[in-house]
């Protein structure tokens, strides 16, 4: 059985040398006789493994010391619920509504307090991001929450927000596939199934002195400031996850960080888009200023041969290929693992579907 390109959302494909790394590791890891799974979190063989993921994904992002990281789990959608929990203060937040999981997080929030969705993007099918230079935000607002890449609709923020209130980003889709000036957020997080590693891990980045503010209603296990001081470990955390997590920032360095990897993003987007732009069959659905460069999204215009394509490329071995359910026709996402041959071949695909179907 051959690998297949997989272009699916998350979970998504992995870094060839990281599964193979942890294939070789799977049954000893070192010279210690048991794999990672079944090592104490405590064991000095594993808080190795852990400070090592810490001090590269810092060493990758520049990440400074006035921030804490911290591999939570219960993926990115638990801290919908954790950030207001964490820093509504004045119980007051502002949120960009610029896709579904933008959405979410604000309809979660609201549980919690008075959250003003200062933009919104929704009654346009979210085919772009709302402008950031245009929106009142509230300088009495705890935070400001943006989701950077949208990865249903396939669109990105291409600048950031400029505010009194720290920034919060949803990072999921994007995180590690550009450069981040990481001082410019209060807290980054992302679920790590589409740049990091396996599902139900969550990378945070808090700056510390937002940390400490929680709700007194808190479930402890969402609760930072008790997250900060365990090191990741008031409980068992997802041992396997952050040590996969780590070979992923490892091979990262080796390829030469996220500075390297950005270019080759720019380019696996850039094959796809133009192919787009010329196709007489296919066309991009974001507006072109506001494109992805991890989630493509494109369609035909014709369900029926939307569902033909899908099935077609799947039969070469180009598969998840089709959108959301909620909007229907493509999406290729194509997350820091995928490489560019991966991406020339479903250009070359789509092109001989074109010359078929056009
Ligand atoms: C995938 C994704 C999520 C959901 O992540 P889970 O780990 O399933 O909770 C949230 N936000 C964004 C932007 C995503 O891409």
């Amino acid at each position: 059985m051959e690998r297949v390109y997989n272009f699916s959302p998350g979970p998504s494909q992995l870094a060839l040398p990281v599964l193979e790394k942890a294939q070789k590791d799977l049954l000893c890891y070192g010279d210690t006789g048991m794999s990672v799974m079944e090592m104490s979190h405590r064991s000095k063989m594993y808080t190795d493994i852990y400070d090592k993921a810490v001090a590269d994904i810092r060493d990758l992002m520049k990440i400074g010391e006035e921030y804490d990281v911290l591999f939570l789990q219960g993926g990115a959608t638990q801290q919908f619920s954790a950030v207001p929990l964490n820093l509504m203060v004045n119980r007051k937040a502002d949120y960009i509504d610029s896709g579904n999981f933008a959405h979410l997080a604000a309809e979660e929030a609201k549980r919690y307090g008075e959250v003003s969705v200062v933009a919104s993007s929704r009654e346009d099918v979210y085919t772009y991001v709302p402008d950031v230079k245009a929106i009142q935000y509230h300088d009495d607002a705890d935070y400001l929450h943006i989701t950077q890449n949208n990865t249903i609709y396939g669109t990105r923020y291409t600048e950031l927000p400029v505010c009194k209130a720290p920034i919060v980003c949803d990072a999921s889709s994007m995180i590690l596939s550009e450069e981040m000036d990481v001082s410019r957020y209060g807290v980054i997080y992302a679920g790590a199934q589409k740049n990091i590693g396996p599902s139900g891990l969550c990378l945070l980045i808090a700056r510390k002195d937002l940390i400490g503010k929680a709700m007194d209603i808190c479930p402890k296990l969402l609760n930072w400031e008790v997250q900060a001081k365990a090191g990741s470990m008031y409980n068992t955390p997802n041992t396997w996850g952050i040590y996969l997590a780590g070979l992923t920032f490892q091979w990262l360095k080796e390829i030469g960080g996220v500075q390297a990897i950005e270019k080759v993003n720019i380019e696996k987007a850039a094959l796809l888009y133009d192919f787009l732009d010329n196709s007489k069959l296919f066309r991009a659905t974001a507006e072109k200023k506001y494109r992805s460069r991890m989630n493509v999204t494109f369609v035909t215009g014709d369900a029926d041969k939307d569902a033909a394509f899908v099935k077609a490329a799947a039969a070469e071995g180009l598969v998840n290929l089709k959108g959301h359910r909620s909007v229907g026709g493509m999406r290729a996402s194509i997350y820091n693992a995928m490489p560019v041959e991966g991406v020339k071949k479903l250009v070359d695909f789509m092109k001989r579907f074109e010359a078929a179907n056009a």
